[in-house]
């Protein structure tokens, strides 16, 4: 803890800090993280479960946690899930070892996690910050555009991710931050400096 501040007073950089990047599917968060994470060894990422089945250029244990639907209703009956919901088909649960632990130690976590999972965290009780981004393509066109480039050929497919983005958007008020992601670099500035920023805020500190 820095000398000059009073008794009482800390900076939110010394306990851990819980990031939660969320966002409409092609908005580009796993791409922003996976850099932010190269960049930050102080940062460490939340690894969610889920019962997606892995894709080739995914990792076990690194990624996800590629789990059966079973290991997984077991992970939910245990409580060992932050909070979990069913995405296009699949479920996906925060394991909450991968953030209460890592907090407790000091350690900033970062998550990846569709809206309604982000509030679920904010929400979930944790005695530490969290800290709430979300992030955009630059413009619709640009959505769909991105969408389209995962290979969605199916006009029933596209329609139905942009009603989902259209609904989450509508959510965004409910966030801290709004971050565009008009280009790579630029966007991992912009969280870098929200991670920044969250670490200097002073604030009252147990003693
Ligand atoms: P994908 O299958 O493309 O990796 O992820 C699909 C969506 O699930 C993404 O929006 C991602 O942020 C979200 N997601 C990944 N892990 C979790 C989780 O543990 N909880 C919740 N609520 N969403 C998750």
């Amino acid at each position: 803890m820095n000398e000059f501040l009073p008794r009482g007073w800390g900076v939110q950089g010394e306990r851990g800090i819980a990031f939660v990047i969320t966002g409409p599917s092609g908005a580009g968060k796993s791409s922003v993280i996976a850099a932010l994470l190269r960049r930050d060894p102080k940062l460490a990422f939340s690894v969610s479960a889920t019962t997606r089945p892995k894709r080739p250029d995914e990792v076990d244990g690194r990624d996800y946690y590629f789990v059966s639907e079973a290991a997984f209703d077991r992970l939910v009956a245990e409580g060992k899930l932050l909070e979990w919901t069913t995405y296009q088909g699949h479920r996906y649960g925060t394991p909450r070892s991968e953030v209460v632990d890592r907090l407790a130690l000091g350690q900033d976590v970062v998550l990846n996690v569709e809206v309604r999972g982000a509030l679920a965290i904010l929400n979930a009780g944790l005695s530490h910050p969290v800290v709430l981004v979300f992030m955009v393509p630059p413009t619709r066109d640009e959505l769909i555009r991105r969408i389209r480039a995962r290979g969605t050929e199916s006009p029933d497919i596209l329609q139905a991710r942009l009603a989902i983005a259209n609904e989450e958007v509508k959510l965004i008020p409910a966030f801290h931050y709004l971050v565009v992601n008009d280009d790579l670099a630029a966007a991992v500035a912009r969280v870098e400096a929200i991670v920044a920023a969250e670490r200097a805020r002073i604030v009252p500190w147990p003693t």
